[in-house]
């Protein structure tokens, strides 16, 4: 690890993402009294990669990368999640967000594991043609660490189908010819064109709308006359409103990383996409709306809030502002432990981001199985099968809930502990 790394790592472990995972862990496995070994192995990762590269730029200098991938458990099946190309990526940040995709495919019963990964730079001071080398360079570092059967990436933050293909191409291109058909599910959110299934890019958004509309259901709320804001206009939140849209609901205040935007008439989704594409994917200066500042955007009254960019949105500070019914979690970890509880005290409802966001990898299993068994999804199959796998990990959530009297994020943890705890009880722990 170089010094620049270290560095960031112990900013990092002052404000530590994974040791709120880790606390939140802790609160689902207490109230379930999981075996305590169980318990010991859960809260460790099995194997953590950190890799240093170096890529030629298009001044013809060399930089060296710092690049991550984070395994969590594989107990059932293998490794799975997203890859992230960030300023502010870490072992810390991947390592969270790794426990994450372990609970989050054991919640929606899917026969994976979970794993994380990234590289540390920022995709906005990249050229295209820097983005393919360094895509491609940190899959040949990578080498056998990731593998269709072993470990599969997909698309997280600041990556999307197009790198999926680079990472596909040059994971393919070190293995024998006669076995690269075999092995293009080693990766998944890839485009159509090049293995990829249909409703994958929409499939994130897609889940949050179906997890929206039986929470609506349950609650009896009229969601065509509900208000809501989203933090984040990537892939996520983008989805989620435009999905949302003809369910009647106005979407009155936007953030991103460069500004949060108001308008109490409400801001059509189609237009503020179309316009953040012209504007280097920001909802700065956008005509539509007035530019309102951090505080203001989270203390803006509606009923349902969207976290859908970064971790650690909703702290001590923040929750106090929140004039919310609800929380939907677009993103991975956007809530601390001392947010939930500001949230609880408030009464505001939270779906947590393993239930919510699930859609993602619901939909990158599909794909997974689709390439393995050459065939050809059309999207009224994967949505239907997506629709069926979160309104079953809604209700065993809202089940669970009941049960143990406790909140729903510590609810979900325990659907997927059950799980896990079950398989480690019977396979037992070697030798
Ligand atoms: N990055 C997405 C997530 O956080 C999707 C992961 C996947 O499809 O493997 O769930």
């Amino acid at each position: 690890m170089n010094n620049k790394t270290a560095e960031k790592n112990n900013l990092d472990s002052k404000i530590s993402f994974c040791d709120n995972v880790i606390k939140q862990f802790h609160k689902a496995a207490e109230l379930m009294s999981i075996d305590s070994d169980i318990r010991r192995i859960l809260a460790t990762t099995k194997n953590e990669v950190v890799v240093h590269f170096p890529v030629r730029m298009d001044d013809g200098t060399i930089r060296i990368f710092n690049g991550y991938r984070v395994q969590h458990n594989d107990v059932l099946g293998p490794f799975k999640g997203g890859l992230r190309y960030h300023p502010q990526t870490s072992t810390d940040e991947v390592r969270a967000l790794a426990m994450l995709m372990t609970w989050k495919t054991a919640l929606v019963n899917l026969p994976f594991g979970g794993a994380k990964g990234g590289i540390e730079c920022n995709p906005l001071e990249l050229s295209i043609t820097e983005l393919e080398r360094i895509t491609r360079r940190f899959t040949f570092a990578l080498g056998n660490i990731i593998g269709p059967e072993y470990d599969i990436p997909a698309p997280d933050v600041n990556t999307n189908a197009q790198i999926m293909v680079w990472i596909l191409d040059t994971y393919l291109a070190t293995i024998p010819p006669q076995d690269r058909n075999r092995n293009v599910h080693v990766v998944t959110g890839k485009t159509i064109a090049s293995g990829g299934i249909c409703g994958r890019d929409k499939a994130t958004g897609q889940g949050i709308v179906f997890t929206i509309e039986n929470w609506c259901k349950d609650k009896k709320f009229d969601l065509s006359q509900a208000t809501y804001i989203i933090q984040g206009f990537g892939n996520v939140g983008s989805w989620a409103a435009r999905l949302l849209k003809p369910h009647g609901p106005k979407l009155i205040a936007v953030e991103d990383a460069s500004c949060a935007i108001f308008n109490p008439a409400g801001i059509d989704p189609d237009d503020l996409l179309r316009y953040s594409k012209s504007n280097q994917n920001f909802i700065a200066k956008y005509p539509g709306a007035e530019e309102i500042d951090h505080k203001t955007f989270m203390g803006t009254k509606a009923d349902i809030f969207i976290p859908a960019a970064l971790e650690n949105q909703i702290t001590k500070e923040t929750a106090q502002l929140l004039k919310v019914k609800l929380v939907i979690e677009g993103a991975n970890g956007p809530t601390t432990p001392e947010g939930d509880q500001i949230l609880q005290e408030k009464n505001v409802g939270l779906l947590p981001g393993i239930l919510c966001n699930a859609g993602g990898v619901i939909v990158s299993y599909f794909e997974w199985l689709q390439n393995k068994r050459s065939e050809i999804w059309d999207l009224e199959q994967v949505d239907h099968s997506l629709r069926r796998i979160i309104d079953h990990a809604y209700i065993r959530t809202r089940e669970t809930a009941l049960e143990y009297k406790t909140d729903w994020r510590t609810a979900a943890y325990i659907v997927a502990l059950k799980r896990l705890e079950e398989v480690y009880r019977e396979r037992g722990i070697f030798p």
